[in-house]
């Protein structure tokens, strides 16, 4: 029979147990001249506050493990995990953290005698690295072969919450996408295409479905050898809402707006107030939202608007809305508006990996735990 996810409450007892917990604490951090590393977000850190407590209230004794950048298999002062033990003193005082589990190339390759050195002397592990779930690397993969295992709450509430979407939409289902890359999305966006009801693209990718359209682009983020397969994306039967209008810099460096023909040396940076509002009205007559990339180059604040707009109609419609992707997040919090969805999804890459595929390598190892449930 066919086991379930095992959750906190699968552990049995945990008083005077050692149990290591993989987070997901690679947040964002700003680099002072002096090499000072400052958390510019401790979203992440909060976030696994609910699983630490639950174990520790229990009596547990908490070992917390994450990676931090990518420091490529070796110690690197540069990505330390000092500032989040720090942050996570305050936070939970008493939890342990182990130096960034990068630093071994073990935990990348997924090498057993790494896994043998991270479960020495644990009694169980939960996973509540979301961010990381799509990752077959050891401290996600390996523990769970031995030793009695849970999903953590976040990564919990994560699987509910887009295990949900895949399984039964209100509809109709919208998936608002934007960003950098066509290439790193386009996958999820053939597998959404089975499941969503509408597309609404912006960001740096709708250049690649302009262009797709015949539409010159100028000097705007487009990928040449995505061309062909965003054609056939638009030649399918899920409608695919692109920007009418584009704001961004012209060949001689200046700000300016174009319908969606771009000159020569144009860089489009985000879509233009027409786009915005007609995107804002398919959001708010949406039954379910998943917005994945912001609508441009929000950073600066000239090309901001858009994914400000757009952020405005996620928070305001009636619709089930899922925010995932790291940028996405940090654009609703710099809006203020991340109160106003209903869930905002720690992982990037993880999350549109589940809506694609509908599992992922860590969900997989933890249905094989020792303690997992039969399935009834
Ligand atoms: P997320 O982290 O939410 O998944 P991505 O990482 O895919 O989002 O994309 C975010 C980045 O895309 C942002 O840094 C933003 O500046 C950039 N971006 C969005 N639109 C454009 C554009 N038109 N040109 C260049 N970069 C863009
Ligand atoms: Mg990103």
């Amino acid at each position: 029979m066919a086991k379930g996810l095992p959750l906190l409450e699968d552990l049995g007892d945990v008083a005077g147990k050692r149990v290591l917990v993989r987070t997901d604490f690679n947040v964002p951090l700003e680099t002072a001249d002096d090499g000072t590393r400052t958390i510019t977000d401790d979203f992440r850190i909060r976030a696994a506050l609910p699983t630490i407590t639950w174990l520790t209230e229990r009596g547990a004794t908490v070992v917390t493990a994450s990676h931090l950048g990518r420091p490529k298999g070796k110690s690197d002062e540069r990505y330390s995990m000092d500032p989040v033990r720090a942050r996570l003193a305050e936070l939970a005082p008493g939890v342990e953290l182990l130096e960034n589990l990068r630093f071994d190339p073990g935990e990348e390759a997924n090498d057993p005698a790494f896994v043998a050195e991270l479960v020495e002397g644990v009694d169980a592990y939960v996973d509540d690295a979301f961010g990381a779930a799509h990752r077959a690397h050891a401290s996600i993969v390996g523990p769970p072969r031995t030793l009695p295992s849970a999903a953590g709450r976040l990564l919990q509430r994560e699987v509910e919450v887009l295990g949900g979407l895949r399984a039964k939409p209100r509809r109709p289902f919208v998936a608002v996408l934007g960003g950098a890359k066509v290439s790193d999305k386009l996958g999820v966006i053939a597998a959404l295409s089975q499941l969503v009801d509408a597309f609404v693209i912006g960001g740096g990718m709708c250049f690649t479905f302009l262009a797709a359209k015949g539409n010159p682009v100028g000097d705007s983020l487009c990928e040449r050898d995505q061309i062909d397969s965003c054609a056939e994306l638009l030649r399918g039967k899920v409608p695919i809402h692109l920007p009418e209008d584009i704001v961004g810099v012209d060949a001689a460096g200046n700000y300016a707006t174009w319908g969606t023909r771009l000159p020569d040396g144009a860089k489009g940076f985000d879509i233009g107030p027409g786009s915005a509002a007609a995107f804002a009205d398919v959001i708010a007559d949406a039954g379910t939202v998943f917005w994945n990339g912001p609508m441009g180059m929000f950073e600066d604040d000239r090309f901001a608007a858009g994914t400000r707009t757009v952020a405005q109609a996620v928070a305001d419609t009636k619709a089930f809305t899922v925010v995932g992707g790291g940028d996405s997040a940090a654009a609703l919090a710099q809006f203020r508006l991340d109160d106003d969805v209903d869930h905002v999804s720690t992982g990037g890459g993880a999350s549109l990996e589940l809506l694609e595929l509908g599992d992922l390598p860590g969900l997989e190892a933890l249905r094989g735990a020792p303690n997992a449930p039969e399935e009834g």
